[in-house]
């Protein structure tokens, strides 16, 4: 008979990943290390290389994901970390539906001849493979921020590495609770930490989780000199949020399904999107007024950016001037939160416009 332990699922890796080893008086949470220096001749050296809280929110989300985890200072340093593997004028395949924010440095760099891209829809698999062909890193974003597409993740993996490229894949959205890029042959996963994974709208967080050693190696060199390192304060409450990841985000996709079926028959709502998993919905009104009007009608919701909080928050994705303007003016993203699924529905309902 096979005695080996199980291999343990999900939710108890994400309680119990990155903890110190039992042993009597020792604390079940790792300390908080606020260190600039440590001594000599170790491992940890200098804390631009190292802190023992990061190492911690590493294990836990590399146990996650399925590899090994580098933490950064935001979602945008671990992009920032992931771009500098491109050579010189090398080419990166990207979304044209992405975080507005990874769009704007990929176009940075490219005006500035460190790289090129070739923008794609990443529904398109056989145009996101045929433009891989030369190409240094083909990188997804699925689901889409806010457009809410999905790439076929394996299929672009195959067409890519024939192509001799490498796969990235922001998976902000889909957290590694619904969605495990490296599973699907992925070489890199990013993470906006500031969103699902820490949970709670109190800190910015990044991450970059690569299985091939050479490749964390460089992700962790980057790390070092370009000097995004996270606190080791907002490392333990990431961590922390990270424990709670599958009781929150579990409540937050049934209630944004229950939400989506009342949206979707709603007589101003042109369209409700939804990818089919996760806690994000992307509604579309007739115009950037009736959006507005949402926005700003809502009492339970709180009109703010970003996503992946306790609390629901919308906004209007074209308020900002750098949004796609293929993404409609009265698009409004809604990110849901714990609230009682009814008062959600009751406060929309009262604001949606007639
Ligand atoms: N990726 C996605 C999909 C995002 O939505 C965001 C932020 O909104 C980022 C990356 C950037 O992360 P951060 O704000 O933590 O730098």
């Amino acid at each position: 008979m096979d005695d080996s332990p199980r291999p343990l699922r999900f939710a108890t890796r994400a309680v119990g990943a990155g903890r110190p080893p039992a042993a009597p008086d020792a604390p079940l949470n790792p300390p908080v290390v606020l260190a600039s220096t440590y001594g000599s001749f170790g491992d940890l050296e200098y804390g631009r290389y190292a802190n023992p809280t990061w190492t911690a929110f590493e294990a836990a989300l590399g146990d996650l994901e399925g590899g090994a985890c580098v933490s950064f200072a935001s979602g945008m340093a671990a992009i920032g970390a992931v771009l500098e593997l491109v050579p010189p004028g090398g080419l990166v395949v990207a979304p044209r539906h992405a975080y507005t924010g990874t769009v704007a440095r990929l176009r940075e760099l490219e005006s500035r001849g460190v790289l090129r891209v070739a923008w794609v829809d990443v529904t398109d698999t056989a145009a996101v493979v045929a433009a891989a062909e030369g190409a240094a890193l083909v990188w997804l974003e699925s689901p889409t921020n806010p457009a809410l597409e999905l790439a076929d993740i394996p299929a672009v993996v195959r067409g890519a590495h024939s192509a001799g490229a490498l796969v990235a894949v922001d998976s902000t959205f889909a957290t590694p609770m619904l969605q495990r890029p490296l599973e699907h042959g992925a070489d890199l996963v990013v993470h906006s930490v500031t969103k699902y994974l820490a949970g709670h709208s109190d800190l910015l967080m990044g991450a970059v989780v690569a299985r091939d050693a050479a490749l964390v190696e460089r992700v962790t060199a980057a790390r070092a000199l370009g000097g995004a390192i996270p606190s080791a304060f907002e490392a333990y409450l990431a961590l922390r949020g990270l424990r709670t990841l599958p009781v929150r985000l579990e409540r937050a996709q049934a209630t944004a399904q229950h939400l989506l079926a009342r949206l979707g028959g709603h007589a101003s709502v042109v369209e409700a999107r939804y990818p089919g998993f996760g806690a994000i919905v992307s509604i579309v009104l007739p115009d950037a007024e009736a959006a507005d009007a949402l926005v700003r009608g809502v009492r339970v919701w709180r009109a703010a950016t970003s996503l992946g909080g306790v609390e629901s928050t919308l906004e209007r994705r074209r308020r900002w001037p750098g949004e796609a303007p293929t993404i409609p003016e009265g698009l409004v993203r809604l990110s849901v939160g714990l609230e009682d699924p009814e008062d959600l529905w009751d406060d929309l309902a009262q604001a949606l416009p007639r």
